[in-house]
């Protein structure tokens, strides 16, 4: 059965060998203590559409990093929303970090809305430079060229409208083209992916340890929180808090929790 219209974030895999001080910039008082994160994706359902924010890493991209337990593929968790694959129609990416960038042949069809300095950023020599190449999995490059030579890459600059309820937001900071997306709902969400990787991030100002432009990321949770307003839900990129604020719904195995219903 076909989970209702609505905003939906969506669990496939989860990492526990993790400890706060890889997540959070500068020297952290506890940097050792156990940090465990989750990885997400999102959907937005609406009728026989789906749009999705981000696309995971792969199978075999997780066995090759480690530690990295896999829970469900993308395309499987469309699927137990009652969609196929086949009715995304857009494939929107926050960035092109390797836990946000893969998967995306299985969703041949579907454009992918990019911000153009996040795509130009990544195909230059310094996106393979140093501590930037482990971010960054080439063959999701190579994937997003087929797509562009199929005229199926849709580059934006800044700001820009899907269809009126949904949008996408350019911030920075985490990356030089990290975006986010807001969806008009009776109460607002604003999907941060990873420029808000944790509640704690924007509600104690505290960047992120992974750290494009500092002062950007700064801006960023206040673009946010104004995209937000005062009603508005705001969804981290990793934080296994979002499954207690935002319960599972049955039958899913604990993947699939509804962020809003439209
Ligand atoms: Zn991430």
């Amino acid at each position: 059965m076909a989970e209702p219209d609505g905003v939906y974030a969506l669990r496939y895999a989860y990492r526990t060998e993790s400890v706060r001080g890889e997540h959070f910039y500068g020297h952290d008082p506890d940097c050792l203590a156990p940090w465990p994160i989750d990885y997400y994706i999102w959907a937005i359902c609406r009728g026989d559409e789906v749009v999705l924010l981000d696309a995971g890493f792969t199978p075999d991209e997780a066995r090759r990093r480690g530690s990295r337990p896999y829970l469900e593929t993308p395309a499987g968790l469309v699927r137990r929303l009652g969609r196929s694959p086949a009715q995304v129609s857009a494939i929107v990416l926050s960035h092109l970090h390797y836990d946000h960038a893969g998967n995306l042949a299985d969703f041949p069809d579907a454009t992918v809305i990019l911000q153009r300095c996040e795509y130009d950023f990544w195909r230059s020599p310094m996106g393979s430079r140093g501590a930037y190449a482990h971010l960054c999995n080439p063959a999701d490059l190579t994937e997003l060229a087929d797509r562009q030579r199929r005229g199926l890459l849709r580059l934006v600059d800044g700001d820009w409208d899907l269809d009126g309820a949904v949008s996408g937001h350019h911030v920075g900071g985490h990356t030089p083209g990290t975006q986010v997306l807001r969806v008009a709902a009776e109460r607002p969400v604003v999907l941060a992916s990873d420029a808000s990787h944790f509640y704690e991030n924007i509600d104690a100002d505290r960047p992120y340890g992974v750290v494009h432009e500092l002062a950007g990321m700064y801006a960023a949770f206040d673009r946010i929180a104004a995209l937000a307003g005062p009603d508005g839900v705001v969804v981290p990129g990793h934080d296994p808090a979002v499954r207690a604020r935002h319960p599972a719904t049955p039958h899913h195995d604990g993947l699939v929790h509804p962020i809003s219903y439209l």
